[in-house]
Order: C-alpha cells, then sequence, then structure tokens
C-alpha cells in the first residue's frame, strides 16, 4: 500500500465509505493528524511525505477500528466543543454540537454577578467547562455517576485552566447539601428510550447505555431532576435541559406540573425541539 499523505487520505475515504461511515474524509484527516501528531495544515502542504514503519502500523491500526465502527471521537481520544478541545473516554458520551446550544441558553439565564451553576450527568465535563470558560466569575459544578468521568472532566479542567469549576460523583444530587444554591441548573440528561431503533445504529452503539437510556419512554430522569432541582434553585433560578426532539411537550407538562414558570422549549440548530427550560420562582414546596 503507497504510504504518501495524499495517497492514504485517497485510499481511507474510499474505504471508509464502503464501510458506512457518514464522514469519510473528515475521518481520513482526523485520523492521520493523529497519527503524524500535526494540524490539518500539515497535509496540505506535504502531500508527498511518507509515513514511516511505526506511523503506518498506528495508521492501519486506527483505521480498522473506524471500519468496525468505533466513533472518531473514541479513537483518537478528543472532540472540541465550544472551541475547547475535551478529552473523551468510552465511559462518557461523546459532546454532540447541539448541546453547544443548551450552553448558549444557560448563558442567557445566568444572571450578573457571583452565583453558582450545576451540571447534572456532566461527562467529559463539556457544559459545565463552557460555560465556566465563558463566566470566569462564578462557579460551576458538574456531577457524575462514574467516578471515570469524574475524573476526566476534572483533567480536562486542568488541561484547559479553567479553574473556577469543581467536579463531584455521585447520583444526581446527592453529592451536594440540601440548600436553595444555584442560579442555574442545567443537564443532558439520558432521554431515549430503550425500544429506540437509533440506538443501535452509529457511534451511538459504542456509548455508554447509562448515558443515553431512560425509563418511562425517556422521561424518568429529565422526571426526577426537575421535580428535585426546585430544592437546589436559588429564587427565580432556572432549569434547563437537552431532550429529544420529540419530547419538549411532555418536558413543559413535567416542568409545568411541578410550579415551574415562564416554561419554553427551545429549538436546535437543525430547527427541532432541543432544550426546555423553566424558572422556579423560590415559594415553599
Ligand atoms: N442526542 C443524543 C442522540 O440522539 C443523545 C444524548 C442524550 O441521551 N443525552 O444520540
Amino acid at each position: 500500500m503507497p504510504r504518501s499523505i495524499e495517497c492514504l487520505l485517497q485510499q481511507t475515504s474510499a474505504q471508509l465509505v464502503t464501510a458506512g461511515s457518514n464522514s469519510p474524509q473528515l475521518d481520513s484527516v482526523v485520523l492521520l493528524c493523529h497519527v503524524l501528531d500535526k494540524p490539518r495544515s500539515y497535509l496540505l502542504t506535504w502531500p508527498e511525505k511518507q509515513l514511516d514503519d511505526s506511523q503506518f502500523e498506528m495508521f492501519s491500526t486506527l483505521l480498522a477500528r473506524r471500519i468496525a465502527g468505533e466513533p472518531i471521537a473514541y479513537i483518537v481520544g478528543e472532540r472540541e466543543f465550544w472551541s475547547l478541545p475535551l478529552k473523551v473516554s468510552p465511559s462518557t458520551l461523546i459532546p454532540r454540537p447541539d448541546t453547544e446550544r443548551l450552553v448558549e441558553l444557560a448563558l442567557e439565564k445566568i444572571p450578573l454577578g457571583k452565583c453558582q451553576v450545576l451540571d447534572l450527568g456532566t461527562g467529559t465535563g463539556a457544559i459545565a467547562l463552557a460555560i465556566a470558560s465563558e463566566r470566569t466569575d462564578i462557579m460551576v459544578t458538574g456531577i457524575d455517576l462514574r467516578p471515570e468521568a469524574v475524573a476526566l472532566a476534572t483533567e480536562n479542567s486542568q488541561r484547559l485552566t479553567i479553574t473556577n469549576s469543581c467536579f463531584l460523583s455521585g447520583s444526581w444530587y446527592t453529592p451536594l447539601t440540601l440548600q436553595p444554591q444555584f442560579a442555574v441548573i442545567v443537564s443532558n440528561p439520558p432521554y431515549i428510550d430503550e425500544a429506540d431503533p437509533h440506538l443501535i445504529e452509529g457511534d451511538v452503539r459504542f456509548e455508554p447505555k447509562s448515558a443515553l437510556v431512560a425509563e418511562d419512554n425517556g422521561l424518568a430522569d429529565i422526571r426526577l431532576i426537575s421535580e428535585q432541582g426546585r430544592q437546589y434553585l436559588s429564587p427565580n433560578g432556572w432549569l434547563l435541559m437537552e431532550h429529544g426532539f420529540e419530547q419538549g411537550a411532555a418536558v413543559r407538562t413535567i416542568l409545568e406540573q411541578l410550579g415551574y414558570v415562564q416554561v419554553s422549549t427551545s429549538q436546535d440548530y437543525a430547527g427541532l425541539d432541543r432544550v426546555t427550560m423553566g424558572c422556579w420562582l423560590g415559594d415553599h414546596l
């Protein structure tokens, strides 16, 4: 097999098309940059450059994993979110571009001045770190059930020197002291129904089920977060949650029945319902 950058890009793209990747060119570029430890511009500048034996062996091994369907983010161990390069691992969901919408909406709701924000089910720490990077004057706490995710999120915060963030391990609110302390609570919880055929296609096959699937048609965790969130939100605090594109009405009903006000749903970049939010006035429960 030829080993020049140009030939490898062509050949691997063709192989990945056959293997069913929906981003064959990009996959080839990302793999090659990873193996060479160079930026994308290098591939264009040196198309005739040959890979040495160890680079070629590494490239072939990684390509075989991609051909077998493994997500590119797990293979290279990194994914960019909100322009932050984040380490990812199979113990966490791979951050999605649509989740940046949740970050945008949360930033609009965070009041001026010192306050605290909570990110539930933080995974890589993507949402918490994006918010903390934009609002260096506030403190952001991320919680995840999995200690591996908490270690990864902490590592990401250290690599990016985002010091106004901290990460705790436990189920939803359990690591916290019970008091109304957060101006905003955000979450991208599991919300997919176990029977959804989407779960056996593409990248999601390799992601942790615990980060994807919830009981009660995917609404069980959204309900728990909404119900218990009332005890942790400061007066006039906001809860914002990502959800499936067909769950907007159900999530609005949950929030309204629990006494949240100004309940509304916003769309993702494809125009689909994706984030529902509500304000908790702080009345006694
Ligand atoms: N939106 C993701 C998907 O459909 C799921 C993310 C989640 O469950 N929180 O793959």
